[in-house]
């Protein structure tokens, strides 16, 4: 059996981090020189997408900066603490009389950009949570420039009609160890250890899932929905699609709720998709939450013990099915 190194394939992806833009398409010139190097063929879907980029991101308390990344489609100005909110808030930001925001993650002691709003808005830590609230006068600014760019999905294996179809996104915001360099990795091993599973199987690492200007049905999955775009009857052939995100912290377990697939794997046609649709994840999302998109995402979280678990899950399922 090829060897396999989680660790060091995680290091090496996260070393491109942030996985956006120029990162997301340094991390897809990696993952195809690891395919070319091992002889593993492999063909690209290129789509085009807009991102929004920081240019500047300032935010004061009584004069005094504070630690801030924008989290928002739009520049502009924060003209005070009016709106301070939580990030992991379901629809926290979708109250129509909300013009901008200062968000922040509960659970993480970082900065945390968990949601992105259209707006201008900046996510800081929530150990400074309290400098914002005893401050007499907050004010920030925010300066984003929308950066086009050809997005890359990598296809392994069959493509014209495989039974399963297997996806692991390779895009980041901040360093993405858990999320999902990881669930990368996991994907990588099964296809180098498992080689047979090709014939049948087709596993995409997927561009583009975190962010883009692609507003409907939301701002994340652009990626797998350009691919529903070109591979609809390959979507609808299958007999299972799998998703592995965020995975490495914990024992990973398999997820079926609408939720949990909304999240991770929103294509158009979700509803009509879902009962074929599975997700491997860690099953402990409420410690997953002190470092979601924050720069606490690293390798120190992630246990290779995990990762092997992780693996035998991926690859049990994929046999029952072949
Ligand atoms: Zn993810």
């Amino acid at each position: 059996m090829t060897n396999f190194n989680y660790m060091d394939f995680i290091n090496q992806i996260i070393a491109f981090s942030p996985r956006q833009y120029k990162g997301e398409i340094k991390t897809a010139n990696f993952i195809e020189d690891y395919l070319k190097k091992r002889n593993i063929t492999f063909s690209i879907q290129k789509f085009k997408t807009k991102i929004p980029f920081e240019k500047k991101a300032i935010l004061r308390a009584d004069k005094k900066i504070i630690p801030c990344k924008s989290t928002c489609f739009v520049g502009g100005k924060i003209p005070n603490k009016n709106n301070l909110i939580s990030s992991i808030c379901e629809d926290s930001g979708n109250d129509n009389m909300i013009k901008y925001n200062i968000n922040f993650n509960p659970y993480c002691n970082s900065i945390s950009c968990a949601s992105f709003y259209p707006y201008p808005a900046v996510a800081i830590s929530a150990k400074d949570l309290k400098k914002i609230i005893n401050a007499k006068e907050v004010k920030g600014i925010v300066e984003i420039e929308q950066k086009s760019y050809i997005a890359r999905n990598i296809l392994v294996g069959n493509k014209i009609n495989p039974e399963i179809i297997c996806f692991a996104h390779y895009d980041s915001i901040l360093t993405g160890a858990w999320d999902n360099a990881s669930g990368v990795s996991v994907m990588m091993a099964n296809i180098l250890q498992s080689p047979s599973t090709l014939k049948n199987v087709l596993y995409v690492f997927t561009a583009n899932e975190e962010i883009s200007y692609d507003k409907i049905p939301a701002y994340w999955c652009k990626g797998f929905r350009a691919f529903e775009k070109l591979y609809i009857n390959q979507i609808k052939k299958a007999k299972k699609i799998i998703v592995i995100d965020g995975v490495g912290i914990s024992p990973s377990s398999w997820m079926n709720k609408y939720e949990n697939l909304k999240s991770t794997i929103l294509f158009k046609q979700l509803d009509k998709f879902m009962p074929k649709i599975k997700r491997l994840g860690s099953s402990t999302s409420k410690v997953a939450k002190f470092l979601y998109h924050s720069e606490l995402d690293t390798i120190k979280q992630i246990k290779e013990k995990y990762l092997v678990q992780t693996h035998k899950e991926l690859n049990k399922e994929i046999l029952k099915e072949l």
